[in-house]
C-alpha cells in the first residue's frame, strides 16, 4: 500500500502521486524549511517541478575534489571550442 505524497491520505497503486494532486504537494514543499545537507547553513529550496525537496543545494553535494575536476574538465572543452571556433 502507497500514499499519495501529498498527504490526502489516498491510495496511489504504487505511484507517489495521484493525477493531479502534484499541485497539492507542491504548496506542502513551498513551506518545508530545510537547511542544505553541505553544512552551508543555507534553505535548500524544493524541486517543485519534481515535487522534492532536495538534501543539497544545487551544486552542493560535490566534494571539492571533484570541483576541481570538473573545472578543469570545462576548461578542456573550452579550449577545444575555441579550436573549432579558429579554423
Ligand atoms: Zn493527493
Ligand atoms: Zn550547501
Amino acid at each position: 500500500m502507497s500514499f499519495c505524497e501529498c498527504g490526502c491520505g489516498k491510495e496511489t497503486n504504487g505511484r507517489r502521486l495521484l493525477n493531479g494532486h502534484l499541485k497539492f504537494l507542491v504548496e506542502k514543499l513551498k513551506l518545508v524549511k530545510k537547511l542544505c545537507a553541505c553544512g552551508c547553513g543555507n534553505e535548500v529550496k524544493p524541486n517543485l517541478k519534481k515535487g522534492i525537496v532536495p538534501d543539497f543545494i544545487h551544486g552542493h553535494n560535490k566534494p571539492m575534489l571533484n570541483k576541481h575536476h570538473s573545472e578543469e574538465t570545462k576548461n578542456k572543452i573550452s579550449r577545444r571550442e575555441k579550436e573549432l571556433f579558429n579554423r
